[in-house]
């Protein structure tokens, strides 16, 4: 596993090629048996109590601040929390938040002026 000094996030190597970081963005952060292997030991650290709704039963981690918003991946950032409700509508909100950063969130649809119908 690479080291990840804390509070540095994951996207911060330099040496790390271009496809490489696209790569590692789009399967997460860590591979699957890793990030289940993550996901265990926080949720037995947390003692499954989930940290958004203080009820046991939580079955998987969450970033408490997200990556997007310069949390780190690092279990200091990690918390158990329930798949339903709880991480679906944190995300829900979440990518809402990111929306709005982009600017995105209102801005009409423009049409492509590509695909404007004109006759011939
Ligand atoms: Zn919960």
């Amino acid at each position: 596993m690479r080291p990840v000094a804390p509070g540095c996030g994951s996207f911060s190597f330099p040496a790390m090629t271009a496809w490489a970081d696209r790569d590692q963005r789009r399967a997460g952060t860590l591979s699957g048996s890793a990030r289940k292997a993550r996901t265990a030991r926080i949720i037995r650290r947390d003692h499954g109590i989930c940290h958004v709704c203080g009820k046991p039963g939580a079955t998987e981690a969450d970033h408490v601040v997200p990556l997007a918003e310069g949390g780190s991946d690092t279990d200091a950032n990690l918390a158990a929390i329930h798949a339903k409700p709880c991480h679906e509508a944190k995300t829900r909100a979440e990518q809402a938040r990111g929306r709005a950063r982009r600017g995105t969130a209102s801005r009409p649809r423009e049409q492509h002026p590509g695909l404007r119908m004109k006759p011939a």
